[in-house]
This record gives C-alpha cells, structure tokens and sequence, in this order.
C-alpha cells in the first residue's frame, strides 16, 4: 500500500548533515521529514566519530593508568575486560541516536525509515523497512512504499569505505574500520593498510589493548591532509609507542584466512611480505550516491561520485541541495552539520553561505593532532610570505604538571599584515585547543591577537598565546 506526504522540505539521510538540516529547518516552520535507511546518526554515531572515540578515550585512560607511577600513584593487578570495554562503546552509541531521535521528534521532525529515491523532480520515493512498522517515532504502517512530496530536498546521503582493488572485505579477514570497531576478540597481529587519520585512531586503540600493529602507508609520509611537520612528529611518537609504520609501502594481495595470513606490499627497492591475524582496510572514504535515481532528476555526480554544490549547497537543479560527505568538502562531521545548516536555511529562503577557511581537522591519537587553516608548505606554495611561531609544551607548566609535555603549537601567520593563515598543534588536548585559533581566523584575526589575549595560567592554552608572542620571537617561557 503506498501513501502519499506533502512537506516543506524532505531530506535523505539521518546522518550528521540530515539531522542537522532537518533540526535547522523545523526551527525555521518547516514541514520536515528525514528518511533514513540503516541507522540514525549516520556512519558518525553509528561506525565512525562517536564508537572509535568511545574505544580511544577506554585505551587511552588504560595507558594512563599503566603510566600512573610517575605521578606517585601504584596500581597493581591492571586487567581490561574488553566485552565489557564494548559495551562501553555500545552504551554510548545507543544513548546518544537515542538523543538524536528524541531532538528530531521534539522537534516535530517526521522520521521516515527505509531507503529514499527520486522518482521525479520534488518527488521522492521510500521503500519503508519493515522493522521499522513497530518504531513508534517514525512514520507509522507495516513496511509498504511512501510516496514524498517536497518543495525541497537535501541530499545527505554519506560515504562508504574504499575498497583496495584486488583484496575485497570479507569482514574476517579483511576489515574496514565498521568492522575493526566491533572485533569480537583482540587479535595478536594487525595490519593497517593506510596512515590516514582512520587507520592511526584505529592502530592506536589496538595496540594500547597489546595488537601488535604494522602500517602500511602507499605515500612517503603519513595523514596527507595535515602540516608535514604535524605527521613527522606524529610517525615519532607513534612509532616510540610501538607502532611498525612501514612508508611506500604498496599492498599488492592478501593471502590465507583470519588468524593466517600474510600481506604481500612493494616498496621502492623490493616486494616484501608480512604475517597478520587481520588486515584492516582504511585507505579512505567514497561518496554514497548509487541508489538515489538522481537520473529521474538530471543530477549528475563527476568523476568521483561527488555531487558539486555552490556556497549555498545547492546543486544544479532547482530545489535540490547536498550536504556532508556526499559533496566534494572535507569529509569531517561538523563540515556536514554546518552544511546541513545551511542547506536548511536556503531551503528557507534565506540568504547563507558556507565557509571553508577555518574548518579544524583533529586526529584523537595520543598526543592528538589537530589543525585549521593553511599548512606551512601549502602557504609557502602560494606564494605567501609567512612567519611562524613555535612553542613547545615542555615549556607549559600544565603540561609539566600533568605529565605530558610531548608535541608543540605552531602558528602560521602572513610576514606582512600578520593574519593568521594557520595553527597546528601536537600535544594534550590539541583537539580543544585548536579553537582558539580557529575561533581567532573566523573573526579574520592576526597572530597579535593571541598574543595580547590573557590566558588562564597554570593552562595548556598559554602554549598558543607563546607561540603567537614567537612569531615576533618574543615568546617567554622558553
Ligand atoms: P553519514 O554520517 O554517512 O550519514 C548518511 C546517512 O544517510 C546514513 O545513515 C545512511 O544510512 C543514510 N542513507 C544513505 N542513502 C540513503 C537513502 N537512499 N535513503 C535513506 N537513507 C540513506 N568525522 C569527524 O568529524 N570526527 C571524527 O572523529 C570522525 N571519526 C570517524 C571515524 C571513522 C571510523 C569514520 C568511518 C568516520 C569518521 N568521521 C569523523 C567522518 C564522519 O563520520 C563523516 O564525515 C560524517 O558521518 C558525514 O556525515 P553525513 O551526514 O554526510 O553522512
């Protein structure tokens, strides 16, 4: 039985981006409907940002505890219960999409169920799951077809792994990071096939739990999204922390079963071979648009499946926007919340635009990594003229304090008008710091500004404030 709905605005995917919009947009008096097909919150709450934090944040305070003697504390008889370590992850993950349907229903947001396709231009087509029938919050019926008329839709349809052309998943042996996130056992030997910031979270949390894990990364450095002097001082540590990081290194085949298996990769000199329990597969993220008869509407994606979109996320045809993953931006949640906020708010008639210039990108390593703006190389290639203050956290008396004086902040700023272009930062709490900077070029600010900026002292913030003041080396505490 198919029945039909008329909305102010429909959006596809219940992920960072939709639920997102579609908040935006009942806060604005739009009749809004959000249609979902697996699981809401997205590839964000569900597999990605929310459950690998959940088991970073569980090993990370591990290895604060087995490093708990430097502070005078002795703690004996250390054991992880690991079941219990992913109920942890499951509990968080279950409360905060429950979070997530609660927003939208207060909201009077109608959640859909089941997968949505064009069938024409403001006509949207959903197949409804059938476990979602007895889901008292979504759009009521035993399964059956609803038709969606909408004045406008939003696209926000995510990303799905990339696949390794000749090793396929099989979700035992080889794994994405969907899988590396609900092992059932903590495996002895792992291999990473990718050094981006997927396959570093993922390394990081099973070697803290005893994996011992080999990187293979197919570029001569890791994380090429980030500052190169980032990523070196991050292969640094990572490998003092016991991580074998092999650099060009290319993976050409897999072979065996899970718990036998070896890995076959190239180098520049010669072919090699490793021995691993289970490869993980992280070499990166591909938009999600198969399935969406963007031909009933003349939508074409380009070359790599992107949908493009103006400032506005509009795409070319009328009515139509796109947001999050699905579009050619940083692949990160909070682009795809601003975006959908956005999408929203033009879909409502009003006059946004999205802003790329201070998008912070946060790798939740120990130290973590965290950047915005310009990297030092790629400000150099453009031709800028730059001055560049450092400051190390070994001068930062919290950081003594605490027992974590690993990394440094750098701040990029124009030689001749002081704006500040960039900062990145290796250290303790670099993914909370970094806001200050990006809060600062958001306001367009100069390097002066953080530097005459008080900071609370004994904090790790004044490690930003010294590295402002180095950029006309007038720093400190060093
Ligand atoms: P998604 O979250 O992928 O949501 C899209 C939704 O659309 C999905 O729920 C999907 O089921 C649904 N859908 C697709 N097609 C249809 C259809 N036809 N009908 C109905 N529903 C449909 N980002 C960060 O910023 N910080 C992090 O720490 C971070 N960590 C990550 C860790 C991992 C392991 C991974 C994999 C990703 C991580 N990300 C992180 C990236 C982040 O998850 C994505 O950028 C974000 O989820 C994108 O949001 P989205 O709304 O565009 O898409």
């Amino acid at each position: 039985m198919s029945e039909d709905l008329h909305v102010d605005l429909a959006v596809i995917g219940a992920g960072p981006g939709g639920y997102v919009a579609a908040l935006r947009a009942a806060q604005l008096g739009l009749k809004t409907v959000v249609i979902e097909k697996e699981f809401v919150g997205g590839t964000c709450l569900n597999i990605g940002c929310i459950p690998s934090k959940a088991l970073l944040d569980a090993t990370h305070l591990l290895t604060q505890i087995r490093n708990a003697s430097a502070f005078g504390i002795r703690v004996e008889g250390i054991e992880v219960d690991y079941p219990a370590m992913r109920q942890h992850k499951a509990k968080v993950v279950k409360m905060l999409t429950g979070g997530v349907r609660s927003l939208l229903r207060k909201a009077g947001v109608t959640l859909i169920e089941g997968e949505g396709s064009f069938a024409g231009p403001g006509v949207l087509q959903v197949d409804r799951a059938v476990s979602a029938a007895t889901s008292s919050e979504s759009k009521g019926g035993a399964g059956g077809r609803v038709v969606v008329r909408a004045g406008s839709i939003i696209i926000a349809s995510g990303s799905g792994e990339a696949q390794l052309p000749g090793v396929p998943l099989d979700g035992e042996l080889v794994i994405s990071s969907r899988g590396a996130l609900d092992l059932e056992e903590v495996p002895q030997r792992m291999v990473v096939v990718g050094g981006g910031y997927i396959g570093l979270e993922m390394s990081s949390v099973y070697s803290r739990l005893g994996t011992d894990v080999v990187v293979l990364e197919m570029l001569d450095r890791l994380l090429p999204e980030m500052d190169q002097e980032v990523a070196e001082t991050a292969e640094k540590l990572m490998r003092e922390q016991g991580l074998d990081i092999r650099l060009n290194a290319r993976v050409s085949g897999v072979t065996g079963r899970a718990g036998d298996a070896e890995v076959a990769f190239e180098t520049t000199e010669e072919r090699q071979t490793v021995a691993t329990d289970i490869v993980l597969v992280a070499i990166g993220r591909r938009p999600l648009t198969a399935g969406l008869g963007l031909d009933a509407i003349d939508l074409e994606p380009d070359p790599r499946g992107y949908i493009t979109v103006d400032h506005g996320m509009r795409t070319g045809v009328p009515g139509v926007y796109a947001v999050g993953d699905v579009v050619p931006t940083p692949m990160l949640a909070h682009v795809a919340m601003d975006e959908g906020v956005v999408a929203a708010e033009c879909a409502a008639g009003r006059d946004a635009a999205m802003e790329y210039r201070a998008i912070p990108a946060v790798v939740f390593t120990s130290p973590e990594l965290a950047s915005v703006g310009l990297k030092e190389e790629e400000a150099l290639a453009r031709g800028r003229k730059l001055r560049v203050g450092r400051f190390p956290f070994r001068g930062n008396a919290r950081a003594r304090a605490r027992n974590d004086v690993e990394g440094w902040v750098k701040i990029i700023a124009d030689a001749e008008t002081d704006e500040l272009l960039g900062a990145h930062c290796v250290g303790p709490e670099a993914g909370h710091l970094i806001h200050e900077a990006v809060v600062a070029m958001g306001y367009s600010g100069y390097s002066e500004d953080l530097a005459l900026t008080v900071h609370a002292h004994p904090t790790l913030s004044e490690a930003f404030k010294e590295a402002a003041l180095a950029v006309d080396g007038r720093s400190l505490h060093i």
